[in-house]
């Protein structure tokens, strides 16, 4: 390693240790290895056709509840249009390799298809108005690196919703369990800016199944177990840091892993 490296990578441990996010707590614990070559090596990888669908969709919820929260609902047809072009900026900045146009056009009409059913299935009212959309919000975690995090939606009386886009469709203990991490960042988020206890959660799945669906998961206020069990995985991650401990978690999650040919290679950490 060259001295402007080791330099370089010093300084994103250092930045690494002064927030913690969700996402990044949990790809550390998922894989230390991958989360070294995401985060610390800052490798990049191109968009997925998932990921690329996903934010679509979620940039389309996103403008249906700002226009909510503005007192003035948006109808579907522009919801559409704006889909289409946001999709069109998208492939401009961040492309993706579709194999052939009508793919991409295929993908477009997935993405559409879902915002379409949740409009239909929501159990949130058209002129419901949130409490917040896409709220960026931070706390202090004594003793640990401040907690950063965007919240989706916060529905009246303290209720956070977070849009999820998936291949299969979720059942509500695992979903709830594998979310764990995320809802409880979230509560101690919303705690933090309204000095209040967010009052339950809810998970939106739009299901990608042929036939699009939503599922709903609903979890209560985060308990003291839970908020332990989020400071514990705080600290093992800080203490994993710290000793630049990244080692590989070989697993199911390698057939999804966009950094499986550097792991091949990776040589123990030496230098
Ligand atoms: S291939 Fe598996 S073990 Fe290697 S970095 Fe990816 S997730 Fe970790």
């Amino acid at each position: 390693m060259t001295a402007l490296c080791e330099t370089r990578e010093k300084s994103r441990l250092e930045s690494l240790l002064e927030t913690i996010s969700a996402s990044r707590l949990n790809s550390f614990h998922s894989c230390r290895l991958k989360f070294y070559f995401r985060y610390v090596l800052e490798i990049a990888k191109p968009t997925s056709a998932p990921q690329f669908l996903g934010r679509a969709v979620h940039g389309a919820l996103q403008r249906w509840s700002n226009a909510r929260w503005r007192g003035q609902p948006q109808d579907v047809e522009s919801l559409k249009t704006s889909l289409v072009l946001d999709w069109a900026s998208a492939q401009a900045t961040e492309p993706v390799e579709w194999e052939s146009p009508l793919e991409e056009h295929e993908q477009q009409e997935k993405a559409w298809g879902l915002v379409e059913m949740y409009l239909r299935e929501t159990p949130i009212p058209p002129d419901e108005k949130p409490q917040a959309v896409e709220a960026r919000v931070e706390a202090d975690l004594p003793g640990l690196p401040r907690l950063v995090g965007v919240i989706d939606l916060v529905r009246p009386g303290g209720r956070i919703v977070d849009f999820k886009t998936t291949a299969s469709t979720p059942q509500h203990d695992q979903a709830i369990h594998r979310n764990e991490t995320q809802l409880t960042a979230y509560g101690l988020l919303h705690r933090e800016a309204t000095g209040q206890e967010a009052s339950g959660f809810e998970l939106h799945h739009l299901v990608k199944t042929k036939t699009p669906k939503l599922v709903v998961s609903e979890r209560g206020p985060i308990t003291a177990e839970q908020e332990v069990r989020f400071l514990r995985l705080v600290e093992s991650y800080t203490d994993g840091i710290q000793r630049e401990d990244f080692v590989p978690s070989p697993g199911l999650q390698c057939a999804a892993c966009e950094f499986f040919a550097e792991c091949g290679v990776w040589n123990g950490g030496d230098r």
